[in-house]
């Protein structure tokens, strides 16, 4: 029955390792290579002129560099 418990145990330690890792990879993709649209604020790359999801037409420059602070 220890068996049983330390399977569950482990599956429960691999499960969050591996919540945490797809967590660090998907925000660190986001702000370097993508940057949420202006109008739906679904990731776009930025280097894109049309938004993947709701197709509009994205101005030059619309995503400032990673790092730089957007004021409110
Ligand atoms: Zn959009």
């Amino acid at each position: 029955m220890e068996w049983l418990l330390a399977l569950v145990v482990l599956a429960v330690i691999a499960y969050l390792v591996m919540k945490r890792r797809r967590a660090a990879a998907s925000s660190a993709a986001i702000s370097d290579a993508h940057h949420p649209c202006p109008s739906c604020a679904v990731p776009a790359p930025r280097t894109a002129a049309q938004c993947p999801s709701c197709k509009r037409e994205l101005p030059e420059g619309w995503a400032p560099a990673a790092g730089i602070a957007i004021p409110p």
